[in-house]
């Protein structure tokens, strides 16, 4: 059973505790068994490219999963911002698949509903990442980076695209992007097909 508390750190504002939360973790979380093995070195987080653009870095994450931070864990952007390069996964001591702890900690907080697993930039991405694959089969990149814009809301789109416009401009000069219709698959009810399967599959497996 989980067990809650809070506890407040002098000079601190108090903070909910979750002292089951490591647990769960170590038993419902890919790569989580492995947790435990991390001595706390700092090598993954000092290997991240990305470190700078998360709110805390691995070897801090998997701290605060330890001390319960069960909120500030799920909430934090470090899962989003990993680019998945792997880095840490090779350069870790102790073996700790750190990646994939990150990922995972990531879907487990888009299926408890944590608002930040939809609002982060990578997950916004992501989301106009998959409506073009859906609808296209492919990535178009005028469409799904605008979609992308528009999620921030339209007056926020129109900033972003026309301070982006001379990149536009240069990619297509290159013809690293076409203008015109956007190119579709052939077979993209087939794709989709494909795609519900594989989410059934994912629900099935996580027990949904
Ligand atoms: S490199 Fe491995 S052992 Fe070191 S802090 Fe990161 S996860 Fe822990
Ligand atoms: S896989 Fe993710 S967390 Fe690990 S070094 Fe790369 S970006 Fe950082």
């Amino acid at each position: 059973m989980t067990a809650n508390m809070a506890a407040t750190i002098p000079g601190q504002s108090a903070r909910k505790y979750d002292l089951g939360f490591a647990r769960w973790v170590y038993e419902n979380i890919e790569g989580g068994d492995k947790l435990s093995m991390c001595m706390q070195c700092g090598v993954c987080s000092g290997s991240c490219p990305l470190g700078t653009e998360m709110d805390y870095g691995p070897r801090k994450l998997f701290m605060m999963v330890r001390a319960g931070m069960k909120d500030a864990v799920l909430k934090a952007n470090t899962m989003y911002n990993c680019t998945s390069c792997y880095s840490c996964v090779v350069r870790c001591p102790r073996g700790v698949p750190v990646q994939y702890i990150l990922q995972d900690l990531g879907r487990a907080a888009a299926r408890m509903g944590y608002q930040e697993a939809k609002t982060t930039d990578n997950a916004r991405f992501a989301k106009a990442f998959i409506w073009s694959t859906r609808k296209f089969g492919r990535t178009d990149e005028r469409l799904f980076t605008f979609k992308y814009y528009l999620s921030f809301g339209l007056g926020e789109a129109i900033k972003k695209a026309m301070a982006n416009m001379s990149i536009a401009i240069k990619l297509v000069k290159t013809k690293r992007m076409h203008l015109g219709m956007p190119h579709r698959i052939k077979g993209t009810k087939d794709l989709n097909a494909i795609l519900a399967k594989a989410a059934e599959i994912e629900k099935r497996e996580q027990g949904i």
